[in-house]
């Protein structure tokens, strides 16, 4: 996986890990998400979801918005997100505590 070296990695110090998010109830893994910065993970910013593509061309789509987006769910049907828009401006799905399971990606 590659780093996304952008201005929201440098505003967040330079430091960037992989951290996967995992269905609390079944398991599954949800997606794969770039932390930028320290700090516990309270939000998903879509273009910061590395895995599946699709939530980082969503952010780049003018159309989708906190309205439209829906909640981030996994297949059996537990909710792990719900959408949010940042004070920066960006889409996020803010998480629900408890619903997830954070592990740090090895490669
Ligand atoms: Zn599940």
């Amino acid at each position: 996986m590659k780093i996304k070296k952008d201005k929201y990695l440098r505003e967040r110090g330079g430091n960037a890990k992989f951290i996967e998010v995992l269905c609390a109830s079944c398991g599954k893994l949800i997606l794969v998400y770039q932390k930028d910065g320290p700090g516990w993970l309270k939000r998903c910013y879509l273009n910061r979801i590395i895995e599946p593509t699709q939530y980082d061309l969503k952010s780049k789509d003018p159309t989708i918005n906190e309205k439209n987006l829906g909640n981030l769910t996994c297949s059996c049907g537990k909710i792990i997100g719900s959408p949010m828009r940042h004070k920066d401006n960006r889409l996020a799905f803010h998480l629900i505590r408890g619903n997830f399971i954070r592990k740090i990606h090895k490669e």
